[in-house]
């Protein structure tokens, strides 16, 4: 089987190819290992030419190019999650009761008038959100550390 990957980022806390073995690089290249409905299930770490060679890419440097690309979303995407459970009052993890959900569905609603437009549709909408938003903290999780 082939593993589908999305680029998550850079990062030097990881330093050695989880591909080849190869030790002391400067940094990895992030790859999120995607299941069949396209969410992150696991992570690897490899040197750029290994992560080319994964993805079929062209070359080391444009696999590091995207890479770049990939972590300038992933931090902006957690940036905006941090964003939306502080606006909502929202915890980032753990469980969400009931009263702390209708409470963000209620000032979300008015933010989401096109997709908000019954009680149902806004409780979905901001259990859609808490869940995009998570993701997106998973991800910067992954590669934390980091500030290029
Ligand atoms: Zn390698």
């Amino acid at each position: 089987m082939i593993a589908t990957y999305r680029h998550l980022g850079i990062t030097d806390e990881c330093v050695t190819c989880e591909a080849c073995g190869k030790p002391n690089l400067r940094s990895t290249v992030v790859l999120g290992i995607l299941d069949t409905d396209g969410n992150v299930e696991g992570t690897v770490y490899y040197g750029s030419s290994c992560a080319a060679r994964a993805l079929g890419a062209r070359s080391s440097r444009d696999v590091l190019a995207r890479a770049r690309a990939a972590h300038r979303k992933t931090v902006a995407a957690a940036d905006l999650a941090r964003d939306f459970f502080t606006r909502y009052d929202l915890p980032e993890d753990g469980t969400i009761t009931t009263k702390e959900l209708i409470k963000a569905a209620c000032k979300i609603a008015p933010d989401n008038r096109h997709v908000c437009v019954d009680y149902d549709s806004s409780i979905e909408t901001t259990m859609d959100l808490i869940a995009l938003h998570r993701r997106a903290l998973a991800d910067a999780n992954l590669i934390s550390g980091e500030s290029r």
